[in-house]
């Protein structure tokens, strides 16, 4: 017997420490701060990360390979500035390694999450659906936003573990995958052109871009402006991966909470909620819900 649903329970799933900070930061805190349960799964401890600390350059996969470790801190330090309390590696921490950019030999080593049994990936997850009981489940589209190959099987295990949990009635209502609008890219291209650091120097259109959703297929704005400081805080948790004068950071001194604060999601699967604007996009990622 599966216990009843009582209050909102929104599960993350992440490939990397730092993932979760820069991509559902405002997310997370806006329903942290909301009084739900939010529920984050890293699957990798992000081995494979680029050191930005000089200090902590040893620390690395082809050095001391003591990354991994590392950042367990920094990601408990970011879910703090979140205010998220309940976090979890996929099946323990170290339970599956960050398999590198696509194309390197780093993906084929065996404990890499690319190499990952799908089914028993997936049944691991499903056990903390089971003990969370989310609603709504956020992840990665298909092309894991970007290309990176863990955040590919981010996406594949979280909708294997969907299926699964369906299969013994534990669905959640909604899945939904982050997204950036092209209005945002496009707007931003113009808004940067002057700026040093520029993002998107060289860039005329969304389309030269490896990410990038046209408007009508977004679901969701989530305006957590409000939380935009501490996502900012979140990101500079991982200290070894997003150094204060990275690009992330420029956006973040020029334009603050209206850039790093609202995030946007595709609904991929239930019914989407009512919502407004030209696109009736939602406010809310529980919209429609009954709870
Ligand atoms: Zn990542």
């Amino acid at each position: 017997m599966s216990s009843p649903r009582t209050e909102r329970s929104i599960l993350f799933v992440h490939a990397h420490p730092d993932d979760e900070a820069i991509s559902t930061g405002a997310t997370m805190a806006l329903y942290a701060a909301a009084g739900a349960r939010v529920t984050l799964v890293t699957c990798t401890l992000g081995e494979e990360g680029e050191i930005h600390v000089p200090a902590y350059a040893g620390l690395a996969s082809d050095a001391a390979d003591q990354l991994g470790g590392y950042r367990i801190a920094e990601l408990k330090e970011a879910c703090t500035a979140l205010g998220v309390t309940d976090h979890r590696f996929l099946g323990g921490a170290g339970r599956y390694r960050d398999s590198g950019m696509m194309g390197w030999e780093t993906n084929l080593r065996p404990r890499a999450f690319w190499q990952a049994d799908l089914d028993e990936a997936a049944g691991m997850l499903v056990d903390v659906m089971r003990e969370t009981r989310p609603q709504v489940v956020v992840t990665y589209d298909e092309i894991g936003f970007y290309g990176h190959p863990d955040h590919i099987q981010a996406h594949r295990v979280t909708m294997r573990a969907v299926e699964l949990a369906a299969a013994e009635g534990i669905a959640p209502a909604k899945v939904y995958w982050t997204a950036v609008p092209y209005s945002v890219l496009e707007a931003g291209i113009g808004e940067f052109a002057d700026t040093e650091g520029n993002p998107f120097e060289g860039l005329t259109s969304p389309d030269d871009l490896p990410f990038g959703t046209p408007d009508k297929e977004i679901a969701a704005r989530v305006d957590g402006h409000e939380f935009a400081d501490q996502k900012v805080a979140a990101m500079l948790a991982h200290a070894t991966q997003i150094s204060p004068n990275s690009w992330l950071m420029t956006i973040a001194g020029n334009f603050g909470a209206e850039f790093m604060g609202v995030e946007f999601y595709e609904l991929a699967v239930g019914e989407r909620g009512p919502g407004g604007g030209p696109n009736g996009w939602e406010a809310d990622l529980f919209a429609g819900l009954v709870i």
